[in-house]
C-alpha cells in the first residue's frame, strides 16, 4: 500500500490545525485580556461612584443646614428679618458659627455689636474673593475661602426685603476649623477598605492620610459646590492584593493557554510521528514482499534447472547426478527455511505463534540439524567447527522453534561470511544457570550503531555488502521472538570486518524453579 496522495491531505490538515490553534490562542488571549480590562473598568467605575456618593453626602450636610436661610425670603420687612436673625442666632446648629446681614457695600446690619470691625473684615477679606454680580439672587451660594491661612465656608443669600430699595446679603459662616469632625462621620465606613485623603490647592493634607504614589483604582474629585477648594482622594487599601490577584490570574490564564497549546501541538506531533511510522512500516512491508519473492525465485529457478538437466539425462556419471541432486536439496532447504520463516512470522504478527515446551537436550537438536546443513555449507564453501561440552544439562524447549533459531543464525553466518575467512564455529556449553548456543562467523560484522536494531522487524543494514545479499529482514526478529518464548535470551557481539557471535541462552532445567 503506497501512501502517495495522502501527504497533501495530511499537510492540508496540518495547516488547518496549526492555523486554528494559533487563531484559538490569539482569540483566547484577546478574550482574557478584554475580560480583565472590563473588570478593571468596573472596579474603577465603582470607585468613582463611591467618591461621587461621598462628596454628595458631605455637600448635603451643608445644604441641609442652609435650608432655613430660605425662610428669610418670605419675611415682610427689615425689622422682621432682624428679629428672625436674633432668635436664630441664639439656637444655631453646632456647625454654624455666625449669621450676618450685610448690604452690598459692606455695611453690617446684623449683629449690631462689633459692626464696624465685622464690616472691615468683610470688605478686606471676603468681598475681594467674591464676584458679587455672579452671585445668583434668591439662591444660596457658597464661598470657600482661605482667610489668614485658614479655610472658611460661607453660605450667601442675595435678596431683597419688601419695603427696602437696597439689596441685602445674608451670610452664614460655618465652623470648619476641625475637618476631622466634619468628614469623619461621612467617611467612617469607608476607612476600613479605602485610604482617604482631602487636599487643598497647594497639595496640603486637610483630612486623612496622604496616599503615596497614586496607584491603580486611585480616584480623585473636587467638591462641586461647597468645599470646592479641596480635592477628595480615594484609593483601595488592598490595591496591592488586587494587583497581585490580577497578576496571578493573568499568569494562570497564560499558563493554561500555553499548556493547551502545548497539548494540541504534542497531539499533532504524535499524529505526525505515528504517520511517519506507518509510512516506514508500509515501506518495509513492500520491501519485505519484494525480497521474499526475489528470494523464492532464485532457488526455484535452480531447482527447475537442475531437475530438468537430470530429466534430460545430462547427469551421466554418478558424481554429477549427486551434485545436481545436492543443489536441488540445498535450494529446497533454503526455500523451506524461507517459507517457514514467513509462515511463522505471519503467525507471530497475528499473535498465533505458540511454542510447546518439552524437556530436551539442546545438543541433540543442534547436531541433528547441523548434519542436514552440511551440504549447504560445503556448497557455500564454508568450514564448520562444532564443539559441544560433554554432559550438557537439559533445557525446556520446542524442537521446531530451536531448529528455526539455529538455521536462521547459520543462514546469516553464511550470507554475511564475506570473502576471506569463510568459517563458522558452533559451540554448546553450560553456565551456572544456562545452556548456551554460540554461533560465530568471521564475516563482515555489524556496525555498532545498527546493533540495537538488528532484532527489529524488517531491519536490514544499509551496508552495501548486506544489500548485495538476499534477505527479508525477518529472520532475527523471529529468532528473538522464539528465544523469548522459550524463556531464553539472545545477545550479539560484533565488530565490522571481524565477524559476529550470536549467543543464545536457555535456562538449565536444573536451575528452573520446580513447577
Ligand atoms: P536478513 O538476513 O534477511 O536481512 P535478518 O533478520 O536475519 O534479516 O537480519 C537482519 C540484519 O542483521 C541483516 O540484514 C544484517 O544486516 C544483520 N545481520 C544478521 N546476522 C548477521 C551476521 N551474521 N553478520 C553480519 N550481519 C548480520
Amino acid at each position: 500500500m503506497k501512501l502517495t496522495g495522502r501527504p497533501s491531505l495530511f499537510h492540508f490538515a496540518t495547516a488547518i490545525l496549526l492555523f486554528s490553534t494559533v487563531t484559538l490562542g490569539l482569540l483566547t488571549s484577546r478574550f482574557v485580556g478584554e475580560k480583565e480590562s472590563a473588570l478593571e473598568v468596573t472596579l474603577s467605575q465603582s470607585n468613582m461612584r463611591l467618591v461621587a456618593q461621598t462628596l454628595e453626602r458631605a455637600e448635603q450636610s451643608v445644604l441641609q443646614t442652609d435650608k432655613p436661610l430660605y425662610d428669610y425670603l418670605s419675611l415682610p420687612d427689615l425689622p422682621a428679618v432682624l428679629e428672625h436673625m436674633a432668635s436664630a442666632q441664639s439656637s444655631l446648629p453646632p456647625q454654624v458659627k455666625h449669621l450676618y446681614l450685610l448690604e452690598l457695600d459692606g455695611s453690617v446690619l446684623f449683629p449690631s455689636e462689633h459692626a464696624d470691625s465685622i464690616s472691615r473684615f468683610f470688605r478686606r477679606k471676603i468681598f475681594p474673593q467674591l464676584q458679587m454680580d455672579r452671585i445668583t439672587p434668591l439662591n444660596v451660594n457658597h464661598l470657600h475661602a482661605a482667610v489668614d491661612f485658614r479655610y472658611s465656608l460661607y453660605s450667601l443669600l442675595k435678596f431683597q426685603i419688601p419695603g427696602e430699595a437696597r439689596t441685602f446679603l445674608l451670610v452664614q459662616e460655618y465652623d470648619i476649623s476641625d475637618p476631622d469632625k466634619l468628614f469623619m462621620p461621612i467617611v467612617q465606613d469607608l476607612l476600613k477598605n479605602y485610604q482617604i485623603c482631602i487636599r487643598d490647592y497647594e497639595n496640603n493634607v486637610v483630612f486623612g492620610t496622604p496616599i503615596p504614589t497614586p496607584r491603580k483604582y486611585f480616584v480623585e474629585q473636587r467638591f462641586p459646590n461647597t468645599f470646592y477648594k479641596w480635592l477628595f482622594q480615594l484609593s483601595p487599601r488592598n490595591t496591592f492584593e488586587i494587583e497581585q490577584e490580577e497578576a496571578n490570574r493573568r499568569l494562570f490564564n497564560g499558563a493554561l493557554l500555553a499548556f493547551n497549546l502545548v497539548l494540541i501541538l504534542s497531539a499533532w506531533l504524535m499524529v505526525f510521528v505515528s504517520r511517519r511510522e506507518e509510512i516506514r512500516l508500509t515501506r518495509q512491508k513492500e520491501e519485505f514482499i519484494r525480497n521474499v519473492s526475489h528470494e523464492m525465485k532464485t532457488p526455484l529457478a535452480l531447482i527447475k534447472m537442475f531437475s530438468e538437466l537430470l530429466l534430460m539425462g545430462r547427469g551421466k556419471d554418478e558424481s554429477t547426478r549427486d551434485e545436481y541432486l545436492g543443489i536441488i536439496n540445498a535450494e529446497t532447504e533454503r526455500m523451506t527455511l524461507l517459507i517457514n520463516n514467513v509462515l511463522d512470522f505471519a503467525n507471530l504478527e497475528r499473535g498465533l505463534q505458540r511454542v510447546s515446551l518439552e524437556e530436551l537436550h539442546l545438543d541433540e537438536v543442534v547436531l541433528k540439524h547441523l548434519e542436514a546443513f552440511d551440504f549447504r555449507l560445503k556448497k557455500e564453501n564454508m568450514s564448520l567447527t562444532v564443539s559441544v561440552e560433554p554432559g550438557l544439562p537439559c533445557i525446556r524447549g520446542d524442537r521446531n522453534a530451536l531448529a528455526l533459531v539455529l538455521l536462521n543464525l547459520l543462514d546469516n553466518a553464511i550470507k554475511y561470511a564475506g570473502e576471506k575467512n569463510r568459517r563458522v564455529d558452533v559451540r554448546l556449553y553450560s553456565e551456572e544457570k544456562w545452556v548456551v548456543l554460540s554461533v560465530r562467523d568471521y564475516g563482515i560484522g555489524i556496525l555498532p550503531q545498527e546493533l540495537p536494531r538488528i532484532f527489529d522487524k524488517f531491519f536490514r543494514s544499509d551496508n552495501i555488502a548486506v544489500r548485495k545479499v538476499r534477505g527479508s529482514g525477518i529472520g532475527l526478529s523471529l529468532v528473538k521472538y522464539l528465544v523469548d518464548a522459550q524463556k531464553g535470551d539472545i545477545r550479539v557481539e560484533s565488530a565490522p570486518g571481524e565477524g559476529s557471535t550470536f549467543l543464545v541462552r536457555f535456562p538449565r532445567i536444573d536451575a528452573l524453579p520446580a513447577s
